[in-house]
């Protein structure tokens, strides 16, 4: 492929992959069955300097940009779609929007703690009956003398049962409608009126989703991220990060489902040769190849243009789009060539 890596994106792909192999890919097997999520391994990472590649360097990061957080998070999806999803957690949402628009103390207080893993991240604008539509969200934030006041329910939120910190998205005045949501930056230890519990899922067990009820839950004015009403385009703004995130996580997963392809059809022998000899075995792996350096080309010029300070928002989408599309696609067909075992838990 003709996309050239700088020498410091190259060594950081080999960090994370030595990493991924070394620490996760032992663990990950049980770990997925049990559903254990492992705080120590985000510090782990965060002080592998992970998190940190697209904060600079007086927050705890290390600035290499978005092209080294995209293979960053390839190469650990490559092992664990789950722990690559961090990078969104910690970073990508909150450290970044709280670095693009917080106060200097607000920047001080938690950005160099996600960037170095020792706080968990998360974001929370889903809600039981709001998806796609986030401008369709009950939940609100009522000024009182003392700050604000938080009442509702945020649902399928990533790590809600053991984050330290949330962005919250909130109406403060719902007859503005988009212009009345606001973003708040909530402590989510010890804070009474707060309730988490997860959620069961088909996948990604050692990434921990749940829901978060706010009854009453008091703030303080210093808690609002930006200004008031600005929470709308703050989430927008964030969410066109994660989703190149998303596509660099499908990407991951995608290769993984090539490699997996290509080993066992030199190693699984029928009618006398290796699935591999078979031409239409060689057809399945030659289409995933093909797309998985699609999606990657688009991936990777998506991160790089957003280095350069290109935000194109319809980008972000066709690479995640194809990148998505094309990995759920190599995995269908990875069942297929491992044949009943691909159907089986081992
Ligand atoms: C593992 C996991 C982790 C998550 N983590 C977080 C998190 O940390 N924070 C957070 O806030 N949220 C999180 N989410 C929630 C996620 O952002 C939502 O699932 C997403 O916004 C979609 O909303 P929904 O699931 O309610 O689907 P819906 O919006 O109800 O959509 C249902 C279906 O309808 C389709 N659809 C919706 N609108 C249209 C339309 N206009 N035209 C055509 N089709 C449409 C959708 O594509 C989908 O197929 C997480 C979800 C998952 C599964």
């Amino acid at each position: 492929m003709y996309f050239e890596f700088s020498e410091e994106q190259q060594s950081v792909r080999e960090t994370a992959r030595k990493f991924a192999e070394e620490r996760i890919a032992p663990i990950q097997e049980v770990d997925e069955k049990k559903g254990i999520f492992r705080r120590e391994l985000i510090a782990e990472m965060g002080k592998l300097g992970f998190w940190g590649a697209i904060i600079p360097e007086e927050y705890g990061g290390s600035n290499i940009g978005f092209l080294g957080a995209v293979i960053i998070t390839e190469e650990l999806a490559r092992i664990s779609a789950s722990y690559s999803g961090h990078f969104v957690s910690q970073t990508v949402g909150p450290g970044l929007t709280i670095l693009r628009q917080g106060t200097e103390s607000q920047k001080i207080k938690y950005v160099p703690g996600l960037v170095n893993g020792d706080l968990i991240g998360s974001f929370a604008s889903t809600e039981p009956n709001t998806g796609s539509d986030v401008a369709s969200m009950k939940m609100t934030a009522k000024r009182n003398e003392k700050g604000f006041v938080l009442n509702g329910t945020k649902t399928w939120i990533t790590n809600a049962t053991v984050a330290d910190v949330c962005l919250i998205f909130a109406y403060t005045d719902k007859e503005k409608k988009h212009h009345g949501m606001s973003c708040f930056l909530v402590d989510m230890q010890n804070n009474s009126g707060i309730s988490t519990h997860p959620i069961e899922k088909l996948g990604l067990s050692c990434s921990i989703a749940g829901e978060i009820i706010f009854q009453d839950v008091q703030i303080s004015p210093e808690s609002m991220l930006g200004k008031e009403g600005s929470g709308f385009p703050i989430l927008m703004e964030m969410l066109n990060s994660t989703r190149l995130f998303a596509a660099a996580r499908a990407m991951g997963v995608g290769r993984a489902c090539l490699e997996a392809s290509v080993k066992y059809a030199q190693e699984r022998e029928q009618f006398g040769q290796p699935l591999g000899k078979f031409q239409m075995i060689q057809e399945q792996i030659a289409e995933m190849y093909v797309e998985h350096e699609a999606a990657k080309l688009l991936v990777y010029q998506v991160a790089s243009n957003k280095d350069r300070g290109k935000q194109g928002a319809s980008d972000v989408s066709v690479a995640k789009y194809y990148a998505c599309e094309s990995a759920v696609k190599a995995a269908d067909m990875t069942l297929k060539i491992f044949g009943s075992y691909g159907y089986s838990m081992e």
